[in-house]
């Protein structure tokens, strides 16, 4: 693994014009040296469900004319700096709308994030649906199209769903869906499912590349969830509600899973380390311990 990485966070909605039209490679080189980066994670698909470059998979961001995702790998890697790339995996706003059925549903049938479509915000999907085949579509374009040195995956993990596509598993499987011990068990099958198949997808096209599934936080004392990543990036936002004890804390907690990983706090463009939806994000990481 590197040691001084960016995570550059980039979600922006189709309201928005002339994405990347100031886009200069040498200001782009010239702020990685400046900055002594040596990888930065750049961007496939954002939560407003847009890809930033040509794709049959997706949908490129209606106001993008260029492949930003290309522009910005080239740029990097002429300057021997690596380049993860980023997809939202949770939420894909743009499909969100077209296919509520494939959200994850509590037992009042509201939806995470936002609770439903009256309220301003995302809306997260379950990976029990067919949106998991869209996603691995996406993510083999990617693995395919791009030299990315490894796969981001965003807002992922165990979930409590009732969806109908949930619903109709665990009574197949002769269960009850109002049985939160059988729901929390399908949550956990949907999640291995999900990390098995990312896996298959990936090492198709590129055996072994990094694969890393951002939940926020490691769960204590499931190493066996861990380790369904390559390598651990301990997301911490101080002032987003999470405290200043959450990295020390999460870093002295992984030292003893063997596994490299690296910190990454953030730096929002309007706020510090703050977890409020804001278009823009830049995450700085560097990699404090090597297990
Ligand atoms: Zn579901």
């Amino acid at each position: 693994m590197r040691f001084r990485q960016v995570h550059l966070d980039f979600h922006t909605s189709e309201a928005i014009p002339g994405i990347g039209s100031q886009f200069s490679r040498s200001q782009f080189q010239n702020m990685l040296r400046i900055g002594h980066v040596d990888s930065i994670t750049v961007f496939s698909k954002c939560h407003h469900g847009w890809a930033y470059h040509p794709s049959e998979a997706n949908t490129m961001h209606p106001h993008l004319t260029f492949d930003l995702l290309g522009e910005m790998i080239s740029a990097a890697h002429e300057i021997s700096v690596k380049t993860p790339v980023y997809l939202s995996a949770g939420l894909d706003e743009k499909l969100a709308r077209r296919h509520p059925e494939w959200l994850c549903r509590d037992a009042e049938d509201r939806t995470r994030w936002a609770r439903d479509f009256m309220t301003p915000g995302y809306h997260e999907f379950c990976f029990n649906t067919p949106y998991l085949d869209i996603l691995l579509a996406q993510i083999h374009e990617v693995v395919s199209n791009y030299d990315a040195d490894g796969i981001f995956l965003d807002i992922v993990g165990i979930r409590e769903c009732r969806c109908q596509y949930c619903v109709a598993a665990l009574r197949e499987a002769g269960q009850d869906p109002r049985d939160k011990a059988a729901v929390a068990a399908l949550g956990e099958r949907t999640y291995l499912n999900y990390t098995r198949r990312v896996r298959g997808t990936v090492d198709a096209v590129k055996p072994g590349l990094p694969v890393f599934h951002n939940s926020g936080h490691q769960l204590r004392g499931r190493r066996d969830l861990a380790h369904v990543n390559s390598h651990l990036e301990l997301e911490s936002l101080p002032t987003g509600g999470w405290g200043y004890d959450h990295f020390p804390l999460s870093a002295r907690y992984v030292q003893s899973l063997g596994m490299d990983y690296l910190g990454m706090t953030g730096k929002f463009h309007t706020s510090w380390a703050n977890s409020a939806g804001i278009s823009i994000q830049m995450r700085c990481a560097s990699r404090r311990h090597s297990a």
